[in-house]
């Protein structure tokens, strides 16, 4: 018999409504965990909040929720905060008033992701219901409130302290909104990794008069900028796509007209795939940046100012968890969903060094955009996934 029955009143659309008023851009939390603590704790939760400062970033809340002790531990981990607005007076409609119109809820968070933290929620209740706290398993809810920020507060270091005290995963699935057009039409089981470069070419400075005098930086830069953009760095792999290198500034702020400067900055971000680490990557790239430089001729130097890597890329092999989503996505939408990688990091990369992990969520058109929506039916669906998941993972 079950130890309790716990009450399953968690209404999806409602709970999100309720999340969205909360105006938690992060790092605020802004009520969105109290709210969803007392929740959680209503349907048989026990509730921790993570909360982590660091000096020289922002405090950040966290809430670790757990159901049961042992047995298989599913995981199910998101994120409370949202992006900023934007510009507010190109919103239809208040960003955080939840509104309903049209079959859509409408409001910062709705698809990214509160949406999927209220139906994950609605799904546990059920499970519970019907189950009791004493399924012979263990569920759990992982959310940041600093996902959307510097990600240095959050997942990380929850997933850390839970190691730390021995408390192992078996399996999370992240609520990311992965579908494309269509509800259950995407899930991600892997993501590009993410690497900054900053550089700063230096050279000689002189009058424009006397090319002979100078060596330009800006042009040195030039040649480098086509020997890494004018070969594919790779041809991408069997579930990704190409490593893709943009540059996303050049700054000379040079005023004169008579004058080459002396230096210029520039910064690089490329998303790459699981043939290469950062590592291997960035020694590949000098390389490249090298010989172009070399080719120039001159006394120009390349410096590397600052290398920022803030994922490596991860994959979770088809297997039993994705199968597992993919059939319950199936069974509920009735739409196959397909298995990418595309799109940019998320909270996954971390969990990947602990278990299999793979996202899947509400149609992501919308974030971080105005008029952020998602449709009532999604919601709807989501909740019975997430369901059908806890039913498949634990056995009905
Ligand atoms: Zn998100």
């Amino acid at each position: 018999m079950p130890d309790t029955m716990a009450p399953s009143v968690v209404d999806t659309v409602e709970l999100t409504r309720a999340l969205v008023r909360c105006e938690s851009v992060t790092p605020r939390e802004a009520g969105a965990l109290q709210l969803l603590e007392r929740t959680l704790v209503g349907i048989g939760f026990a509730c921790e909040r993570m909360d982590f400062t660091q000096a020289g970033t922002d405090d950040v809340a966290n809430l670790y929720a757990r159901v049961g002790s042992g047995g298989k531990h599913f995981c199910f981990a998101g994120h409370s905060d949202v992006v900023p607005v934007g510009d507010l007076s190109s919103w239809t409609i208040g960003p955080f008033s939840a509104e309903l119109s049209a079959g859509y809820l409408f409001g910062r968070g709705a698809a990214d992701m509160k949406g999927a933290i209220a139906a994950f929620s609605e799904a546990s209740a059920r499970f519970l219901a019907r189950r009791g706290r004493d399924f012979g398993g263990s569920i759990s809810l992982l959310i940041t409130g600093d996902e959307e920020g510097p990600a240095v507060n959050g997942t990380v270091k929850m997933l850390k302290r839970l190691a730390e005290r021995g408390e192992t995963i078996d399996a999370c699935v992240v609520g990311e909104p992965t579908s494309s057009r269509r509800f259950g039409d995407m899930m991600k089981i892997g993501r590009r990794g993410s690497m900054t470069v900053d550089m700063t070419v230096r050279g000689i400075q002189g009058h424009v008069g006397y090319p002979e005098r100078l060596d330009n930086p800006i042009h040195r830069l030039g040649a480098i900028i086509e020997a890494m953009v004018r070969e594919p760095i790779d041809k991408g792999s069997t579930h990704f796509q190409p490593t893709s290198l943009q540059f996303t500034t050049i700054d000379v702020g040079n005023k004169a007209t008579n004058i080459a400067p002396g230096f210029v900055k520039a910064r690089f971000n490329t998303r790459f795939n699981d043939l290469w680490t950062s590592q291997k990557l960035l020694a590949h790239l000098k390389e490249r940046i090298e010989r172009a430089s070399t080719a120039v001729g001159g006394n120009g130097v390349v410096e590397y100012t600052s290398v920022e890597v803030s994922g490596e890329s991860f994959y979770t092999p088809p297997g039993e968890l994705v199968e597992l989503v993919a059939g319950a996505v199936r069974e509920a939408t009735g739409v196959e969903p397909e298995l990418s990688t595309t799109g940019g990091t998320s909270d996954a990369r971390f969990i990947s060094r602990y278990c299999p992990v793979l996202e899947f969520g509400l149609v992501g058109e919308t974030m971080h955009k105005v008029d952020e929506k998602s449709a009532v039916a999604d919601l709807r669906s989501l909740a019975r996934v997430y369901e059908m998941v806890l039913d498949r993972y634990f056995g009905a």
